[in-house]
């Protein structure tokens, strides 16, 4: 125990050092907000199955939205394609291989030249790109005709809460699993001690603080896209959503508050500080359906062609991973579900480490998500049945 008091008191000096404390809650370092990088166990390349299996879910609407885009725009000579927050691992790739391959079929069958096709992936600084960069070979190999000379793919460091590409060249925007990462941890969380998101019981002040954030960021994102999309582009977007419910009354977000569970516990475990999960919040936001439509329709550049909502369940017997379809798992044996929990931890972690380290330290990190994967166990037969919400929205510049 006093050498894990040491590791910490190290760590935790620091980052005072470096002010990196305080910069991840009163001015949010964007850096930190990257997924896990690499191909290791924890990373996001090999946690994110579940995004993936989202992104393929929703591949006949982007398909379909696609399709259309070109014969409306009377097939441009060159297409421009952007995957904002495209983290890092093969997911990004696959989206970008349905599009060409519908861009390719559309050209083909009205006998026309193929187009010049640019995909631009983009992502926060931080973001491990490298990962994704190497598997553009095997990209490649998944389109349905050689397009060398043709298709051109680059990285885009940058938020996409500003100018990422110049006025109007942006034919189609695509964006899965981002925009429920704000811009920052919304300022006025000081009352907000033991949570690190929004709990029931939740104070009003706090709510009002997160749903602040998000509307300025979702509105800023359509205003910075707005100029960046050509008249007629479109967009396609995917995000973690919440039933319109009373925030106040429910826990917003399950994977969080769990989070806010193993903190506390290491808090009493002295090995880490009270003061420090006060400071600490996530800049993320689960808005309700009335919330995202107010915001676009506010925003006044973009209309809404189709909005849906996908349920999903959080944990299933086979992945652990969140699941669109149902599984009866009431018969599910105790190893089984342990190691559906593990996998679950896994997830969670590929997606927060990199923001909770930043914070409390590396030394912490194993710590911290095994009494995660407890509190999941415990809570295991009421989140089992709690659905997960999406929300999958598709939008024309106007
Ligand atoms: N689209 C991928 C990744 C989703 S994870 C998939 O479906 O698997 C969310 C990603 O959004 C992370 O990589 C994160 O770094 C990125 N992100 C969050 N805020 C961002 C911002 N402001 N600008 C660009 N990327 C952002």
């Amino acid at each position: 125990m006093r050498s894990i008091y040491m590791v910490l008191d190290n760590h935790r000096s620091n980052i005072h050092n470096s002010s990196c404390k305080n910069t991840i809650q009163r001015d949010f370092n964007m850096g930190v907000l990257s997924m896990k990088g690499g191909d290791g166990e924890h990373s996001y390349a090999n946690n994110s199955e579940g995004q993936k299996r989202l992104a393929s879910d929703a591949k006949p609407v982007v398909v379909e939205t696609v399709k259309e885009m070109i014969v409306k725009m009377n097939f441009p000579g060159c297409v421009k394609v952007a995957d904002l927050g495209c983290s890092s691992g093969e997911n990004t790739l696959l989206v970008m291989s349905e599009i060409v391959n519908t861009i390719i079929t559309s050209y083909q069958q009205k006998g026309k030249n193929l187009p010049e096709i640019n995909c631009c992936l983009n992502d926060l600084p931080d973001n491990d790109f490298n990962t994704t960069f190497k598997l553009v070979p095997a990209f490649h190999k998944l389109l349905k005709m050689d397009v060398k000379g043709k298709c051109f793919i680059s990285g885009v460091p940058g938020s996409f809460y500003s100018r990422l590409f110049p006025s109007k060249s942006l034919h189609f925007v695509h964006s899965s699993l981002c925009l429920h990462w704000l811009s920052k941890v919304p300022e006025g969380l000081e009352d907000n001690k033991k949570n690190v998101y929004l709990r029931s019981p939740c104070l009003p002040n706090v709510y009002k603080s997160y749903l602040t954030q998000f509307k300025n960021d979702f509105s800023l994102f359509l205003r910075m896209r707005a100029d960046e999309t050509v008249s007629n582009g479109r967009m396609a977007l995917t995000f973690v959503g919440r039933k319109a419910l009373d925030p106040l009354s429910q826990d917003c977000f399950q994977n969080w508050s769990s989070i806010s569970d193993s903190l506390i516990d290491l808090v009493s475990e002295g090995i880490v500080k009270e003061s420090d999960v006060a400071s600490f919040n996530l800049p993320f936001y689960n808005p309700d359906e009335s919330e995202v439509r107010e915001v676009i329709e506010s925003e006044g550049s973009f209309e809404i062609n189709n909005f849906e909502t996908i349920f999903g369940l959080l944990f299933s017997y086979k992945t652990g991973r969140t699941e669109v379809k149902d599984y009866d798992d009431n018969n599910l044996d105790q190893s089984c579900q342990f190691e559906v929990i593990r996998k679950r931890t896994s997830i969670i972690r590929s997606i927060t480490e990199p923001m909770l380290a930043a914070h409390f330290g590396d030394a912490i990190m194993d710590r911290l998500f095994e009494r995660y994967t407890y509190h999941l166990s415990q809570r295991y037969d009421t989140l089992r049945n709690k659905p997960t919400v999406q929300f999958f929205v598709s939008l024309t510049r106007k």
